[in-house]
């Protein structure tokens, strides 16, 4: 039997028909034609960097999410900010709900490293990543403090805390000292330093000092370890 032009045409990814008014296609180095949104959706899964059809190698036009962040991280440690920026963006391009992703670029933004400093773009990034991050969700609780947002702040913090992220813990103590309720704060700095925070010891020393506890500030203070 033979096989009309038309029936030939197809994405060999999902099967369907390419050349379709509503979906754009995208034509790889090698030649081969594919939907852009498989070729994408190929990206975000973390295949090979191989055109599916003949296996030839696209390492920048297929690099796949995983890798942009790889390199990303790889740029990052060695101060390279904009590089850094301009990898994660590519990869939000392939993958806008990635929480790593997301969370790096919030915190470029949030410290101006790479890309101007923007403080509303960062809280975007950490807000798509806070549920699977508990970095991001820290970190929006730091923002919205700095903003004033006490609330907002208290929420992400408590929300990072009950997942086990201790510096979370010591902000929400941090939070409720300075709104002058000393016993919870006294409360979440017990909570972190019970599950080994060093942070957490010395900020209950001085809070127990600071509240005319001295024995007990000293005797808090006196097991933080020595550095050598
Ligand atoms: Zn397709
Ligand atoms: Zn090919």
């Amino acid at each position: 039997m033979a096989w009309s032009q038309e029936e030939v045409e197809i994405c060999c990814i999902c099967l369907h028909g390419l050349g379709t008014p509503d979906i754009s296609d995208e034509k790889l180095p090698c030649g081969h034609v594919l939907h852009e949104q498989c070729v994408t959706e190929m990206r975000r899964q973390g295949a090979s960097a191989r055109c599916p059809v003949c296996r030839e190698s696209h390492p920048e036009r297929l690099l796949t999410v995983a890798n942009m962040v790889d390199k990303a991280t790889q740029e990052f440690l060695l101060k390279n900010f904009a590089e850094s920026y301009q990898l994660l963006s590519q990869a939000h391009n392939v993958d806008s709900d990635h929480d790593l992703v997301n969370f790096f670029l919030g915190g470029l933004c949030h410290k101006g490293l790479g890309v101007l400093k923007d403080l509303g773009r960062a809280s975007e990034y950490y807000e798509a990543a806070h549920a699977c991050n508990l970095d991001a969700a820290n970190n929006l609780g730091i923002l919205c403090q700095e903003h004033g947002d006490i609330p907002k702040a208290r929420m992400f913090y408590e929300e990072a805390s009950a997942k086990g992220h201790l510096s979370a813990t010591c902000n929400l103590a941090d939070l409720c000292e300075k709104q002058g309720d000393i016993p919870s704060a006294r409360m979440f700095h017990e909570e972190a330093r019970a599950k080994g925070h060093l942070g957490a010891i010395c900020r209950l020393g001085v809070l127990c000092e600071e509240q005319g506890d001295i024995p007990r500030g000293c005797s808090t203070r006196r097991r933080v370890p020595r550095a050598t």
